[in-house]
């Protein structure tokens, strides 16, 4: 795609032909891409500095104090006034949607380049695929905007050997199921990613999740997950964050704490006692992190927010089943009356998937529209659709500034469509947390949207702005960097980010999209010798 070697060709000959011109010339380092006298914040602890950040192919040659040395370059961005940063790492995304997409402009993942994320991990939440080989085949044939790494999902995995039913795996499902989760881990899968709130995921038993947890242990990924329980729901968040650290424990595996919150009224408060918990565990030797978003508002499927995992046993159709037999219905509505009391009542519910009769609505509007209870507007709803996404408001925003604070979280979007989030994460935490409520430094911002992460995620050379790393590099304006999307118009484009290279490309040139697709697959390779 770039022809990089040609200028310093150039050069060279330029000095040669010409004896007599300046003798600086020959010392001029060629580069395809100068990024010149910005705000350095380089992805590590370090303190920024006023500096340049030069190209050259897909790798960062140059990184230093500002007009120190010569250029002789292709382009240069003249980024005085600017923040330059390594591309933002999203540590939680639902971003297939994008990657997999026919149209070449999805594929580029504008949610993610215009908040000025480069690289994204998917396959969260137990989603993932065994058959990753083939899945960033296609990624890299196609071409994607942004870099991806994947987990293997137990969900997938799961629902494959056991179907939806509410049981424990036979020895031989058991042997079926380590057998995929190798299959991923060998085929570059960061660890294994688990949704233990969401069924069928959430009829494993710990020693199942540990048993699987072990074969990615042993070729040196992580372990991720949504954990059994955000709230009150099941076990309750205490019980359920000391679930996540004993299979780390038991495993032998780092654990990862996903879109890590206090969800809903009975346990606001609780991220001191959860932070407790976890720094307990990491003072005792444990690899223990976590990835956050800053909003204090969910997003779920109306089923899993609403209806006890029972009357979920067996999928869907027998879901309905269910609600079609009237010796049951007592039992359901109060239960799912008690769970929308524990997300704070049908005010906090907004239905936001485009084309619904309900679209753009609270539970409790739609039920007064209907003259029903809201509890049969939901189960109204819950007949004509299937997965059905719905925001939730259900969190307190002292807990979601603590989870914010520690040294052990970075960010994430759980970006999904019908919430801001995607398209506007990193955007509003630093225009909200940053700039607007000092929640967090500047720096602090950086470094856990950046090295921090892939630290975490194991990225090779990723992360940071250093010589000889892949040259993921962002430049935006400190005074323009903010979201413009909300819970009504989800999907518009964050203002601010004037530059994005992704692989030495520049995927957003002077605040306008390229339509390059120079994202790359990034994959983990397993510990030597486990994958024969
Ligand atoms: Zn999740």
């Amino acid at each position: 795609m770039r022809t990089k070697r040609f200028l310093k060709t150039q050069a060279i000959a330029a000095s040669l032909l010409a004896p007599f011109a300046a003798p600086v010339l020959a010392q001029d380092l060629s580069v395809d891409t100068l990024i010149k006298g910005g705000t350095v914040y380089d992805g590590s602890e370090g303190r920024p500095f006023i500096g340049d950040v030069a190209i050259g192919g897909d790798k960062i040659v140059f990184v230093g104090p500002a007009g120190k040395t010569r250029f002789n370059a292709k382009k240069t961005i003249d980024a005085k006034g600017m923040i330059v940063s390594p591309g933002f790492i999203d540590g939680h995304s639902h971003s297939e949607h994008f990657l997999d997409n026919p149209n070449a402009q999805q594929r580029q993942a504008p949610a993610y380049l215009t908040q000025g994320v480069s690289t994204v991990i998917i396959g969260v939440d137990g989603g993932g695929l065994p058959e990753l080989k083939d899945q960033f085949a296609k990624y890299e044939q196609q071409g994607v905007g942004i870099n991806m790494a994947s987990y293997v999902g137990y969900g997938t995995i799961r629902k494959r050997v056991i179907g939806n039913d509410a049981r424990a795996p036979t020895a031989n499902e058991l042997a079926t199921e380590k057998e995929l989760v190798v299959k991923g881990m060998c085929e570059g899968a960061l660890g294994l990613s688990t949704g233990l709130f969401y069924a069928p995921q959430s009829f494993a038993k710990t020693d199942e999740i540990v048993d699987l947890a072990k074969e990615a242990a042993k070729r040196g990924g992580i372990y991720d997950t949504h954990q059994r329980d955000e709230s009150s729901y099941s076990i309750g968040i205490i019980a359920s964050t000391k679930e996540v650290l004993q299979i780390g424990r038991e495993a032998n595996i780092p654990v990862h704490f996903s879109h890590i919150k206090a969800l809903g009224k009975d346990v606001w408060g609780k991220s001191a006692e959860v932070i407790k918990l976890i720094d307990d565990a990491k003072a005792a030797g444990q690899n223990v992190t976590a990835n956050h978003y800053p909003w204090t508002a969910s997003q779920t499927y109306l089923e899993s927010a609403l209806v006890p995992r029972w009357v979920i046993d067996g999928g869907y159709a027998a879901m309905i089943k269910r609600f079609d037999d009237p010796a049951l219905m007592p039992r359901i509505k109060t239960e799912m009356a008690d769970n929308l009391r524990r997300r704070n009542g049908p005010h906090s519910i907004l239905f936001t998937v485009q084309g619904r009769p309900w679209t753009g609505k609270y539970l409790d509007e739609v039920a007064k529209e209907w003259k029903i209870d809201p509890i049969d507007a939901a189960i109204r709803i819950l007949r004509q659709t299937q997965n059905e996404f719905i925001v939730s408001f259900n969190m307190s925003q002292h807990d979601v500034d603590n989870f914010m604070r520690q040294p052990w979280a970075v960010t994430s979007s759980d970006g999904v469509p019908g919430h801001p989030r995607e398209w506007a994460t990193f955007s509003i935490k630093y225009a909200d947390y940053v700039k607007k409520r000092h929640v967090i430094t500047l720096g602090f911002f950086i470094r856990h949207s950046t090295g921090l992460a892939a630290d975490m995620y194991m990225l090779d050379r990723r992360g940071y702005l250093k010589t000889g790393y892949y040259a993921d590099v962002l430049v935006f304006d400190p005074n323009n960097y903010a979201p413009k999307a909300d819970f009504v118009h989800t999907d518009l484009p964050s203002t601010g980010v004037l530059d994005l290279l992704v692989n030495g490309a520049l995927a957003i040139d002077n605040g306008k999209m390229t339509d390059v697709l120079s994202g790359r697959p990034l994959l983990h390779a397993p510990s030597a010798g486990t994958c024969l």
